[in-house]
């Protein structure tokens, strides 16, 4: 929950006087609308040089849920890259097949690209793997997360190749990606917590870029509602299942008392690669001898699921 949005009596921001519309508490600093946009472009597009996200001559395939995160990181790139002719942006939408879930988000994905001109590919479970979510978690619904994670990565991918995409963009933000740090700690998985699919790729597989992974979740919000767009909609119905949404809510409650945890969650996964550098962490990658994909064991996930999807 930290930073807060302002409402009543706010504050005066702290660079223009103006009425702020946040309060960016772990930097002390409350921030306007003009300030909070202009905040935000600068982070992002500072993440993204800094760790050379995107290059010149890259096709950027942009995840697109159509939920927020989503939303906010492609409004985001189109503003930086849209005077770059040398970087072409292709949004990509999974629907999953979740009933009165998906049609509003795919709905929303659908008006974003028509209103900014860009390319846009949708991919679809029933399409790729003969059948919808909803159909798969049939007496499964508590490994709901982790099906559909599965599933939705290998969707994107295949949407990215569509695409003829050198990057794969994601909308993981801050709260996303300390989450994850503590939920793999919470699992015993250490090799996860350090590994990076982008830098561990070993050219096997498009890279992953996550521009947003130093914004916060709520940054994003006001960011998307002070420029009047506002996607109202439903929670997907299988997110009680999720520990994240544990994590979530005591993450939120930590870093509204504590502010700076999450960056600092953060830190440590970086202190711990820069303490080895060159290392690559989990078995080396090699390729799944079912499908071929990248994979660091005989079988990937996808294939390991799938045949428990048909046992
Ligand atoms: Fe998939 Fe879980 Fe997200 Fe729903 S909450 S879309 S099941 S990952
Ligand atoms: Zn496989």
């Amino acid at each position: 929950m930290s930073p807060q949005p302002v409402r009543r009596n706010a504050p005066a921001c702290s660079h223009c006087g103006e009425q702020a519309v946040i309060h960016q508490r772990y930097t002390g600093r409350y921030l306007c609308g003009t300030h909070l946009i202009a905040d935000l472009e600068c982070r992002v597009s500072d993440t993204i040089a800094s760790q050379q996200q995107i290059m010149p001559g890259d096709c950027v395939a942009v995840a697109l849920s159509g939920g927020k995160d989503s939303t906010a990181l492609l409004l985001l790139l189109h503003r930086l890259f849209t005077f770059r002719s040398d970087v072409r942006l292709v949004a990509v939408t999974v629907d999953e097949g979740i009933t009165g879930y998906r049609e509003a988000t795919v709905r929303s994905a659908v008006d974003l690209v028509r209103r900014l001109g860009i390319e846009h590919i949708t991919v679809s479970f029933r399409e790729l793997f003969g059948d919808s979510l909803d159909t798969f978690l049939k007496g499964r619904k508590p490994q709901a997360c982790s099906v559909c994670g599965i599933l939705r990565k290998k969707a994107l991918v295949v949407g990215a190749e569509r695409a003829g995409a050198t990057k794969l963009a994601t909308g993981h933000n801050l709260d996303d990606e300390a989450q994850s740090v503590l939920m793999n700690v919470l699992r015993g998985d250490l090799m996860r917590l350090v590994r990076n699919s982008g830098e561990d790729s070993d050219g096997l597989f498009i890279p992953r870029v996550k521009p947003l992974m130093y914004i916060h979740e709520k940054e994003i919000a006001t960011y998307l509602m002070v420029q009047g767009i506002w996607p109202e909609l439903p929670e997907c119905p299988y997110a009680i299942h999720a520990l994240r949404r544990e994590v979530r809510s005591m993450l939120s409650g930590i870093e509204y008392r504590h502010p700076g945890t999450m960056l600092r969650l953060m830190e440590n996964k970086k202190a711990v690669r820069t303490a080895f550098p060159g290392k690559t962490f989990g078995e080396p990658l090699g390729t799944c001898r079912e499908c071929g994909d990248p994979c660091s064991g005989e079988l990937c996930q996808f294939c390991q699921l799938r045949h428990s999807l048909l046992s």
